[in-house]
């Protein structure tokens, strides 16, 4: 029984570029739980379950990246869960309540634990997180898939790049924006793909103009009937996306804004956002992006599950995770091949109707390449218990 965090180093098909970081090694954490469940399985009951941390190579999407998530790991997370001997996917957040921040990191954890206790009793993620939820209905099967496109060098570069996913069969489209990058790439977009749902994400950087002239800005983006426009402003700026929002016909989303439950609350309540853009990592874990699900579906406020360049191991997850009702907007669900050559757990297929199954084997349903792991591992360490 225990713990080994596992680092990898994945080579990009094709640098990502956005607001939020530039990367063409995708450097990660991933956590793989090892735990007892006596009576169940052969021998002596033990099951491994895998967790992938989201926190991007640099602290550039958020205050979290890959090294400093490992040091929290080992010094504060990895000690507490030991301590307290956590062996059940309720007990994480308890178990770690004492750490401030660092959700990316503590999600990891939780996944890994969930993934390990799902594959011991042989229940679906999918299944267990509806049943966590309070929006009573059952998973749905597939999930329409969605590609998010990093700013590219040129319009010509964009186009063709979004040519390719249309082919490949995706529906759904997200745009990276910045001033000065904004109304010309969305237009060429709509304009060649007059009915393909497209968003657009800003990654926080109008947050150093006015409010006044980031509305006047954005208002130009309100002639392309984009599904929503993800975090103009600034992360902590909730006052200043609800008084944005009525500058604006699109729907306004928040992604680097919303850290917990309680915070997807507090922004609805301000008019701060129409739409939530849901990621476990950012709000610590699959437990507690469930609860963020029901707020939003109490006050019918549609969700999608937002990606952070992940491998199969957390897109298995997503997918489980983006099956509840409420999650009526595509997300970043792509299939493998979208970032990587060789990924670490899959396939994910797109099919032809743009969808991709969730899962169907027990916990994340879908095997780890222990290969692609050996080949792209640069440290493992193991923590026994
Ligand atoms: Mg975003």
């Amino acid at each position: 029984m225990g713990f080994e965090l596992v680092r990898v180093s994945l080579p990009l098909i094709r640098t990502w570029a956005s607001a939020a970081g530039t990367f063409s090694q995708r450097d990660s954490l991933l956590v793989r739980a090892v735990l007892r469940f006596p009576g169940l399985g052969n021998g002596a009951g033990e099951f491994e379950g895998w967790g992938e941390c989201s926190a991007l190579p640099g602290p550039t999407f958020s205050a979290e990246y890959t090294a400093g998530a490992q040091d929290v790991s080992e010094r504060y997370l990895l000690p507490a869960l030991m301590r307290d001997g956590t062996a059940c996917v309720a007990a994480v957040g308890p178990a770690l309540a004492g750490v401030k921040g660092h959700n990316m990191a503590k999600a990891a954890f939780e996944a890994a634990i969930l993934d390990a206790e799902l594959r011991a009793s042989g229940a679906r993620m999918a299944d267990f997180l509806c049943g966590q939820s309070r929006v009573g209905a059952a998973p749905a099967q597939s999930v329409v898939a969605g590609v998010a496109i990093g700013l590219t060098g040129s319009l010509g570069e964009l186009v063709d790049e979004v040519a390719l996913r249309v082919e490949e069969g995706y529906r759904r489209v997200k745009l990276k924006v910045r001033p000065g990058w904004d109304t010309e790439p969305v237009a060429a977009v709509r304009e060649r793909w007059p009915a393909l749902v497209v968003f657009a994400d800003a990654n926080g950087c109008y947050g150093h103009l006015p409010i006044g002239e980031a509305g006047e800005r954005l208002a130009r983006l309100d002639a392309y009937e984009l599904a929503c426009l993800e975090q103009p402003l600034g992360d902590d700026d909730i006052a200043g996306h609800a008084e944005l929002a009525r500058h604006l016909r699109t729907p306004l989303c928040l992604d680097e804004a919303l850290s917990s439950p309680v915070a997807v609350a507090s922004a609805l309540r301000t008019g701060a956002c129409s739409v939530v853009n849901i990621k476990a990592g950012r709000m610590g874990g699959y437990l507690e992006a469930v609860r963020a699900h029901d707020i939003c579906s109490e006050r019918r406020v549609p969700v999608w599950c937002g990606g952070m360049v992940e491998t199969g191991i957390a897109r298995a997850a997503n997918l489980a995770l983006a099956s509840l009702p409420n999650f009526s907007l595509p997300g970043d669900l792509s299939a493998t091949g979208r970032f990587f050559a060789t990924d670490l757990a899959g396939p994910l297929s797109l099919r032809r109707d743009g969808t991709i199954a969730v899962p169907d084997g027990p916990g994340s349903g879908v095997p780890v390449d222990l290969d692609a792991l050996k080949r792209f591992s640069t440290s493992r360490r193991w923590w026994a218990r």
